[in-house]
């Protein structure tokens, strides 16, 4: 049945114009796009959507990093959409990821790398609440 899941192109990938091409592979990986925007969030923004982070020692830099410049926030359909976003994205490390990944091609390093992806149901439900209102997820 298909799922939604929650993405963000982060700020490293939006200053190296790597927008489209990231939007390209989740295409061809055949997610439906159901609401897409181009926005600036403050570093309490970022704090709220990291809540979970907040006790590790990089929540600090995270959210820095994460106000630092514009990104891009979608929800994405699919059979499988969560599941099937991590595998595309790849390891948080780009280290580590597997070769044709988002996080290998477009990722500098273990913070600044590229996309988000939800990693469960409830995440993908509080991620999507966070940023988009009902009657955008169409
Ligand atoms: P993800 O689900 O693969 O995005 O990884 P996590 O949920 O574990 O971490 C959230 C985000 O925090 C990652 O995507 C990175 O941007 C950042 N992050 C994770 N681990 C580290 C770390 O060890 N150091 C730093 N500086 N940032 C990290």
């Amino acid at each position: 049945m298909a799922q939604r899941t929650f993405s963000i192109i982060k700020p490293d990938a939006m200053r190296k114009n790597h927008a489209g091409a990231i939007l390209a592979e989740i295409e061809r990986a055949g997610f439906r796009i159901v609401a897409i925007k181009k926005l600036f969030i403050s570093k309490a923004q970022a704090e709220g959507f990291y809540y979970v982070h907040r006790e590790r020692p990089f929540f600090a830099s995270l959210t820095q990093f994460m106000s630092s410049g514009p990104i891009i926030a979608m929800v994405l359909e699919k059979d499988n959409a969560i599941t099937d976003l991590r595998k595309l994205m790849g390891a948080t490390n780009p280290a580590n990821a597997d070769e044709g990944t988002i996080r290998k091609k477009f990722a500098a390093s273990i913070e600044e790398n590229a996309i988000h992806g939800s990693d469960a149901e409830d995440t993908a439900q509080f991620e999507i609440g966070y940023f988009f209102a009902g009657y955008e997820l169409l």
